[in-house]
């Protein structure tokens, strides 16, 4: 300990790798000081055990530590560094979400770069020694002329060498010259060549070809945005900038104006982070920017593609390319925004609206906000784009805190679609049940098969039926699990609960009546598909949905089949609703636009507002006028109107004053305290002591309601219960909410989460 004492003045705090959240003082030993860094992983002794962590701080020593901390082992990895600015916005995110740091850790670092393993893929290279052939020194002539006599073996090899600048594989020059391992061992001995170790990167765009394009020349509002971007950007070197809304319609060019920004960036040696929800990481959206990038870049090398469908190996080198600064661009789903980038000039979130930019697993953060935290951090734009934004963005431009630019106008001057509302109610009087697909819309399909256009049909759920149900007694078949009814698939003949993924056979007789009478309830896509296969029995038609993507290629291939129109109709999920662009789409059906009203939760209208718009917004972007059609069976419901009449701002209005009449964001935040349990009356039992406890100490402004049992009343077996909790100020909640919070033991049975900001209610 005297040595210690003596030799290093500094104490590393360390964060513990596990569930606890636990952080312990270590010593840094002389051997490692210009290498230990905040954010460096190392390893450490707790208890006898040789444990893994992450170092937050550094201090100085103070007296008192001095005797019992024991030093830092070793690093994990001298290249597994979180970057300082990463370790800033971890700390605000931990803060902020009440998220324990080590969890926040967990989503800062890849799993895979987190591991004990230097991940990289190695491989020989060779590298030619003595220069060019005419420079030889004398002795080197002389070596030559013997190879050329003596060895013809190698002489071949050498000269296959020589003939690229490019260094050989040692894999691919054996393969290409037939020699073998000890012939080019030779060359190495005779000092012509090294072979040396080389990280070869994983790319997981490899197969993709990719084709430049020329940046476009941009209309007046496309402009004016391109040039208010870019004086943010300019101004964002010395001074703090406000983040910008970006609105504009479906089809007006967006994309556009954050490349010919994202260019400005690059061109000032800055890197740029773009953000797309993950089910627009289309390839045709990717394709989309890749090929903008190259044309910029001249190369791909640059540009790195975050999404879930990495391998690890790829992620892990995707992760230190982008450390490197080696990959200046990276686009990316939500957990992109922790990239590692240095030197980052611009942040883009594309469909800022979009939910699914919300983490539902801890650390619960919405990659938006985050993003805008970022962007603060590290004094950069942050451009947030939408046709349809949240009233969360929209509050944030009426209070001042945002920048607007808008775009109104549809690129080729094309106008926006024509809706047309197919009132179900008659329908369904018509033909006594629920129809699919109703009269009109059928007329309308005709149509344009007959014209040889192309039509989208969207329909937000999967599978044959949204239920079996007992012609009886009405009783339809629950999942074993979870308190929802399983949904039917015809291709296996199962039911599948799309809550837990619980599989089961149709089960022969009601379980509650014991007749043997079923039918099928309500409908999913496989089941319009079979519907439209029978209807049109000629047309070339497709189905994409999660089931279907799970094959390897099925989006990439129906999507381009689709798009050289080797198909006529495309039904859909969620899936096709978001950033695609086919000229040939004349006509869009939206089945069943109503699902999502039904929820209990203040942003079902906004979310059937941004849908409908979406989905919409992919008829009519080329020369032909394009048409939408929506069934419904409330259509005189607001946000289907404003859908209707393209709208937004008015929905915004109408919406925004419903919020703040009801309190709710983004007037305030909300808080959901998420109780569950394996046993029901420990559950409920939690809650209601949970609810006591907060009150006692309910700090003033504060509103907070009743413990209740939300829509999904059970989930995996798990009983639910939450308390919603409203505030002005998140600040005003921490430390009330984690205090009391942290007092509760929940035992193996029992889980307690809190949900800040939350997007799913029930
Ligand atoms: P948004 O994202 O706003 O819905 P997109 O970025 O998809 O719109 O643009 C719609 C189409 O218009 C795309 O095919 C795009 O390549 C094209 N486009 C965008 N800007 C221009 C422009 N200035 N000149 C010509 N075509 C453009
Ligand atoms: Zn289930």
């Amino acid at each position: 300990m005297d040595w210690f004492r003596e030799h290093s003045p500094q104490v590393a705090k360390v964060l513990i790798d596990g569930p606890k959240e636990m952080v312990c003082d270590y010593g840094i030993p002389e051997t490692l000081t210009s290498q230990i860094k905040i954010g460096a992983r190392v390893w450490v002794s707790l208890r006898d055990r040789k444990v893994s962590g992450t170092v937050l701080l550094i201090e100085n020593q103070s007296e008192e530590s001095t005797f019992n901390v024991k030093p830092i082992d070793a690093l994990i990895d001298k290249s597994t560094v979180i970057p300082e600015n990463l370790m800033q916005l971890g700390r605000w995110m931990a803060d902020y979400y009440l998220a324990p740091m080590e969890q926040v850790m967990r989503a800062l670092l890849p799993h895979v770069v987190r591991a004990d393993k230097n991940q990289a893929k190695l491989q020989q290279q060779v590298r030619w020694q003595w220069g060019a052939i005419d420079k030889f020194t004398l002795e080197q002539k002389d070596a030559w002329e013997k190879l050329e006599k003596r060895s013809p073996k190698q002489y071949i090899l050498v000269n296959l060498i020589l003939q690229t600048d490019k260094p050989f594989l040692v894999t691919e020059l054996l393969k290409l010259s037939g020699a073998s391992r000890a012939t080019l061992k030779g060359l190495e001995t005779k000092g012509m060549i090294s072979i040396e170790q080389v990280a070869i990167r994983r790319d997981p765009e490899a197969q993709v070809e990719t084709i430049e394009s020329a940046p476009k020349e941009l209309n007046e509002q496309q402009l004016n945005a391109v040039t208010l971007i870019k004086q943010s950007i300019d101004e964002s070197a010395n001074a703090r900038v406000q983040p910008i809304l970006l609105q504009g319609v479906t089809g007006s060019g967006k994309t556009e104006v954050y490349l010919q920004s994202a260019a400005h960036v690059l061109a000032q040696g800055e890197s740029t982070l773009i953000l797309v929800p993950e089910i627009a990481l289309t390839p045709q959206t990717v394709g989309r920017f890749k090929s903008r990038f190259l044309s910029i870049l001249g190369n791909l090398e640059e540009v790195a593609v975050l999404h879930s469908g990495l391998s690890d190996g790829e992620r892990f080198d995707e992760w230190h390319r982008i450390e490197r600064g080696q990959a200046r661009v990276v686009i990316g789903a939500r957990s992109a925004i922790f990239a590692p980038i240095q030197n980052l000039g611009l942040i883009v979130v594309d469909e800022e609206h979009e939910g699914s930019y919300k983490q539902e697993s801890s650390p619960r953060y919405q990659a938006r906000d985050v993003a805008v935290m970022r962007g603060y951090m590290e004094q950069c734009p942050v451009v947030l784009g939408s046709a349809t934004p949240s009233l969360e963005s929209i509050a944030n431009v009426q209070a001042g805190k945002y920048q607007i630019i808008e775009l109104t106008k549809r690129i080729d001057g094309s106008y926006l679609p024509l809706i047309q509302l197919v009132d179900m109610r008659l329908e369904a009087s018509k033909i006594k049940g629920e129809a699919m697909i109703a009269e009109p819309l059928r007329i309308a399909i005709d149509e344009r098969l007959e014209k040889q256009e192309q039509i989208i049909l969207f329909l937000n759920r999967r599978g044959f039926s949204k239920a079996v149900m007992c012609t009886s007694c009405g009783e339809k078949v629950n999942c074993a699990h979870c308190s929802i009814s399983m949904t039917y698939y015809r291709t296996d003949d199962m039911l599948r609960c799309h809550c837990c993924g619980y599989q089961s056979l149709v089960p022969k007789i009601c379980s509650e009546c014991g007749e043997r009478a079923s039918v099928y309830h309500g409908f999913g896509t496989e089941r319009v598909e079979e519907a439209l296969r029978k209807i049109f029995p000629t047309a070339r038609i497709a189905r994409l949905d999660t089931n279907v993507t799970q094959r390897k290629h099925a989006l990439r291939d129906t999507l381009d089949a689709f798009r050289t129109r080797k198909l006529d109709i495309l039904l859909g999920t969620q899936m096709i609703a978001k950033g695609l662009d086919f000229p040939g789409v004349t006509l869009v059906g939206i089945l069943n636009a109503d699902v999502s009203l039904h929820m209990p939760d203040f942003r079902s209208s906004e979310r059937t507002f941004q849908l409908l718009t979406q989905v919409a917004g992919r008829a009519g972007r080329g020369d032909l006028a394009g048409e939408v059609m929506i069934q419904t069976y409330m259509p005189h419901h607001p946000a289907i109107q404003y859908a209707r009449h393209h709208d937004v701002h008015a929905f915004a209005a109408q919406e925004l004053q419903a919020r703040k009449m009801f309190k709710y964001p983004p007037y305030l935040h909300l808080a959901l305290v998420h109780v569950s349990s394996l046993k029901q009356e420990h559950g409920q039992l939690l809650s209601e002591h949970i609810h006591k406890a907060l009150e006692a100490k309910l700090p003033q402004g504060v509103w907070m309601g009743q413990p209740h049992i939300p829509l999904m009343s059970k989930i995996d077996n798990r009983y639910r219960y939450q308390i919603m909790i409203r505030t002005n100020k998140i600040s005003q909640i921490q430390t009330w909410l984690s205090q009391t919070l942290s007092r509760f033991d929940t035992g193996q049975e029992s889980r307690i989460v809190i949900d800040i900001d939350p997007y799913n209610l029930i």
